[in-house]
């Protein structure tokens, strides 16, 4: 014999906080409001609500939906949902009526939890949803209104209940999550996570070399808990019992600025356009903020321009760490730091690496290739396709065969372009559908991009592909000012010929009011595409 086989089961992990830091704090903000909970009684509440579920005749397997902003109860779902041994299904809210829709009855969930101010959106899916039989609505004065029933309250729901009980013991491939993809492309499609898959998603992400998280930290996750697990921050924090900071609904730049301050924040993630919010919000306001708490921000779900990442390290003295991830990986794929060596490098080279996606976290594998499926020169500029291996990556979507274009081999093919360098730092080029094919070529827009909003003056832009006669496709960017400011386009096609070979220059630049967005916040290029679909470029 050899080692025990214990099942690699998230409720162990997630008691780990509660039993061993039951005084820290967990606080969410309210719009009216601070609330304060800790460790400990998350950790009753989460039993409470296991049982409040039993008692609703809650079975093992059974989908569970969530509805909801980053809160504490969101993290007691969280928590009490895959330990008995159902399934948590974030619903993403930012989604159209008709996907929601979609997503609901594909995942045929049985009780959706949803905070109180959000049940105007889901009381359009009225009578659509036959599976859902309970709706449990959490609010802060159990004062609510709605057509949806039948409907609970969430804090009478828990009262009623017991703070007694026993996890049950679950094999470790037991599902626990369940999260669909914001279809930037196509219909969205699910993501089964396993208890195993978590696990050992949230040990490797709590490894310092990674995000650089421990005890001593304060974490405020703006990234949505409806978008990837919130990229696993609620469940590293349960394991590790770190004050967490939790932003409800408010998550402009000014409000993420009081928290941040208010609270002492040392470390916070969320996608580039919640920076950008923040950025500007300091920018506009000198003097008005003491975020001296704040060692370190995590960016990623889009790439960061330069200049934002050379900002933040620049005025506040964080470190800004890159990541890059999918839905289909749990997210975390790679992060960008920089190896002991690179600490000597100058500043520009520094931000070059930062510019990179980073390297993969240990236990994943990373491949990039060719047309023919040839494997591609890791040298930094040689593009392929992304594939990607590990115990956290999918390996199918949910309900769905897994076919070989998406799933080859027993990889993931991303469907990003990307580069690897030579020190092992893999930087997305484009998403394959975003990737403009030049008379055979390929141009990345995203380093269009970068190099357009390095540009004072600019506050968004985005490159898309346009037919062309010739060369089937050629580059036209789309670019929002920032307010009082003129740019023409010489001024912009002057910076690019600095960094651009000729045939990488965009053949026309168009100003535009605002950049589309999707529900995750990133640049909905789909619909960018649509709005220019007849442009005519300049002969
Ligand atoms: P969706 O696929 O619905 O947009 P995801 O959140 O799963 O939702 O998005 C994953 C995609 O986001 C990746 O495949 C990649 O294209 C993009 N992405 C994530 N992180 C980065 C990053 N650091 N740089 C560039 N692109 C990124």
């Amino acid at each position: 014999m050899t080692m025990m086989k214990s099942p690699l089961s998230m409720s162990i992990l997630m008691d780990r906080g509660p039993q061993l830091s039951s005084d820290v704090e967990i606080v969410t903000r309210f719009r009216d409001r601070l609330h304060r909970t800790n460790y400990g009684e998350v950790g009753r509440r989460a039993r409470q609500l296991a049982n409040a579920l039993r008692s609703l005749g809650v079975t093992p397997g059974d989908r569970i939906a969530s509805f909801g902003w980053n809160t504490h109860r969101h993290l007691e779902l969280y928590y009490a949902v895959p330990s008995m041994g159902a399934i948590l299904h974030t619903l993403n809210l930012r989604l159209s009526p008709a996907d929601l829709e979609y997503i609901i009855n594909h995942a045929e969930d049985r009780i959706i939890f949803i905070d109180e101010d959000l049940l105007p959106l889901l009381e359009r899916l009225a009578g659509k949803m036959p599976t859902v039989k309970q709706v449990v609505v959490m609010s802060n004065t159990g004062e609510f209104k709605t057509v949806l029933e039948p409907a609970l309250d969430y804090e009478t729901l828990l009262a009623a209940e017991s703070a007694e009980y026993t996890w049950p013991d679950l094999d470790e491939n037991t599902p626990m999550g369940l999260c669909y993809t914001s279809g930037t492309t196509g219909k969205p499609k699910g993501v089964l996570y396993t208890h195993r898959s978590n696990y050992l998603h949230t040990i490797t992400g709590s490894l310092p070399e990674l995000l650089g998280l421990d005890r001593q930290a304060t974490v405020l996750a703006v990234v949505p808990m409806f978008h990837a697990n919130a990229w696993g921050m609620p469940f590293t924090a349960l394991m590790l019992g770190i004050k967490q900071v939790y932003p409800g609904a408010m998550m402009d730049g000014a409000s993420i600025c009081q928290l941040i301050q208010d609270e002492k924040v040392t470390f916070t993630a969320g996608v580039p356009t919640i920076w950008l919010g923040v950025m500007n919000e300091l920018r506009n306001n000198p003097g008005k903020y003491d975020l001296s708490s704040l060692r370190t921000m995590v960016c990623g779900g889009s790439a960061p321009p330069r200049a934002l990442i050379d900002w933040f390290e620049t005025n506040l003295g964080v470190e800004f760490i890159q990541a890059w991830g999918m839905t289909e990986t749990s997210p975390l794929g790679t992060v960008s730091r920089l190896k002991p060596h690179m600490l000597e490098w100058p500043r520009e080279r520094q931000l070059d690496v930062k510019q990179r996606a980073g390297m993969s976290a240990p236990g994943l594998e990373l491949r990039i290739l060719d047309a023919v499926n040839k494997e591609v020169p890791h040298d930094g500029v040689s593009m392929g396709r992304l594939l990607i291996r590990g115990p956290w990556i999918a390996s199918s979507y949910y309900r769905e065969e897994p076919t070989e274009d998406k799933f080859p081999d027993g990889w993931l093919d991303t469907g990003d372009v990307a580069t690897i360098d030579a020190e092992g730092y893999m930087s997305i080029a484009d998403r394959s559908k975003d990737l403009i094919k030049s008379g055979g070529e390929w141009i990345s827009s995203v380093d269009l991009e970068n190099a357009i909003m390095a540009i004072p003056g600019v506050a968004e832009a985005a490159v898309i592909a346009v037919f062309h006669p010739k060369w089937q496709e050629r580059p036209l960017a789309c670019v929002v000012t920032r307010p009082g400011t003129t740019l023409s386009k010489e001024e912009i096609i002057t910076q690019l010929e600095k960094q651009f070979a000729k045939w990488w220059m965009p053949d026309e630049i168009v100003f535009i009011e605002t950049i589309p967005k999707t529900s995750v916040g990133k640049f909905d290029k789909k619909v960018l595409r649509q709005q220019f679909a007849d442009f005519e470029l300049p002969g």
